[in-house]
């Protein structure tokens, strides 16, 4: 995948963002995706491939000169063969001993394979998709309708990791999944580890300015903070959450590494790619930079305002997540 890295993103790099990204980066949340790993018998459009190489050769144009690893995501598309695809992720995860993977669950997969993948592949989690919901509302599925109980039962007996991009209009500021959440991590599933991606949701500020005081005091919660381009949310986690559940995320390659961001409307969110949009320009000669610079403006401008030291800051970006993982320092 050719990496697309302009003048405008190096000067940002170079002026606003050098400083503030330390020697090590792990990205929480990012995909790799094989276009021979759909089903023979769907129709679906061929898309850019993603392998760990890719994952490097952009970290090494976004974050110059630091070491970077990571927790890699199965890529959903519907038609995926779901088991080709995990096998695919699990055969390449041994090319980078200090990454880790979650695999991707569908409702209708039997946990029996599940488990056969987790032990052949060593996968650390789950990662299920809304747009897999057995109701085929993908916009506003409860939790169980994506990720089935006995797949949670799974989860439960040996203590998985689930990244969760919450359905539902308001995402963690739902009342349904406040409700699931808080009984599944006090009650039903205690074992289970969520990492609540994209701020749990929350592109906007509505969602965690709601869920903000509940979440908070939930066990077996974390975040990853990947593709949210605003400030409030991070403002929010940054200044009532317990920093040590904040992973750094980017959900690179394709919903990241665009010239563009994601912008609010209201309490809508867009991904909005200026070299297509037909916009003038004026003023100056600056132009739009990378996304995944844009949410990591965000995350600066978000520190400041918290008062987050460089330490915290050095958690965010890797700590956090090698102690949460137990992935070794050195491996
Ligand atoms: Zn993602």
């Amino acid at each position: 995948m050719p990496v697309d890295y302009r003048e405008e993103d190096r000067i940002l790099f170079e002026e606003e963002l050098d400083d503030f990204i330390p020697d090590r980066v792990f990205d929480a949340h990012c995909h790799l995706f094989w276009n021979d790993c759909m089903l023979p018998d769907v129709e679906y459009l061929p898309r850019t491939e993603a392998r760990i190489s890719d994952l490097l050769e952009w970290g090494e144009a976004i974050f110059p000169s630091r070491r970077m690893n990571f927790l890699v995501l199965g890529l959903p598309r519907v038609g995926t063969d779901v088991r080709k695809h995990n096998a695919a992720l699990g055969e390449e995860m041994k090319k980078d001993p200090a990454s880790r993977s979650n695999l991707l669950v569908t409702p209708p997969c039997d946990v029996k394979d599940i488990e056969a993948d987790i032990d052949e592949h060593g996968f650390i989690g789950l990662k299920p998709y809304r747009i897999f919901s057995s109701t085929g509302d993908i916009n506003n599925c409860r939790i169980h309708e994506f990720l089935p109980h006995e797949q949670m039962e799974l989860a439960n007996d040996r203590g998985l990791w689930v990244t969760m991009h919450l359905s539902r209009a308001q995402g963690c500021g739902d009342a349904e999944n406040l409700a699931d959440l808080t009984e599944y991590t006090t009650k039903r599933y205690p074992n289970i580890k969520w990492i609540l991606a994209h701020c749990a949701r929350s592109f906007t500020y509505y969602p965690i300015q709601v869920a903000i005081d509940t979440l908070k005091d939930l066990p077996n919660i974390w975040y990853d903070l990947s593709a949210v381009t605003t400030l409030p949310p991070f403002i929010t986690l940054f200044q009532k959450e317990n920093l040590k559940r904040l992973f750094y995320g980017s959900d690179g390659i394709d919903s990241a590494y665009f010239h563009g961001k994601y912008v609010t409307f209201g309490r809508y969110w867009y991904q909005v790619y200026p070299d297509d949009a037909g916009f003038s320009f004026a003023h100056t000669d600056a132009r739009p930079v990378l996304c995944i610079y844009e949410q990591l403006l965000a995350m600066k401008q978000a520190a400041e305002v918290a008062g987050l030291s460089k330490d915290d800051i050095e958690g965010i970006f890797w700590r956090n997540a090698h102690y949460a993982l137990e992935i070794p320092y050195d491996a």
